[in-house]
């Protein structure tokens, strides 16, 4: 496949949106939970090993509770939000950047006023995310600030 070498950014509905680049769900429906969040893979190559992708969470949505052995390089672009990672939660903004490391939970909730949008790179090959069960959750809820943060608060 040809792509033009230039893919205009074309912001719609208040929204961020690339030319020529696909607007998805986040994930399958009912395959975990989420609220609120649509997918643009900006690259995605055979001759790279990698993958970018820009995520958008309205505002009091949130990703999917999770972890996987691979790891996220995220930039975040727009809006406000949290992000817990492992067992602290961080306020984030734009140009703010987050590490997550293998095999650590992680979730971004968007401000219940504003989105929030990020750059995702990832390995194009990658191990499916783990979601926690009732044990990992009680451990997670055991620290007040993520408790808050899993309650939406
Ligand atoms: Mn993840």
């Amino acid at each position: 496949m040809s792509e033009h070498p230039v893919r205009p950014f074309a912001p719609q509905d208040d929204a961020f949106r690339w030319s020529d680049v696909e607007l998805r769900t986040y994930k399958e429906e009912g395959t975990a939970p989420f609220r609120a969040v649509t997918r643009q893979t900006l690259f995605s190559r055979p001759d790279m090993r990698g993958e970018l992708r820009y995520f958008e969470i309205a505002a009091g949505g949130h990703s999917t509770l999770e972890r996987h052995l691979h790891a996220h390089a995220v930039v975040i672009l727009r809006g406000r939000g949290a992000v817990l990672v492992g067992d602290r939660v961080f306020p984030v903004g734009a140009h703010d950047l987050v590490s997550v490391p293998s095999l650590t939970w992680h979730q971004f909730r968007a401000a219940p006023d504003a989105p929030l949008g990020f750059l995702c790179m990832v390995d194009a090959e990658r191990d499916r995310p783990q979601l926690p069960g009732p044990e990992d959750l009680a451990d997670l809820r055991a620290n007040a600030a993520v408790a808050a943060f899993l309650a939406g608060s």
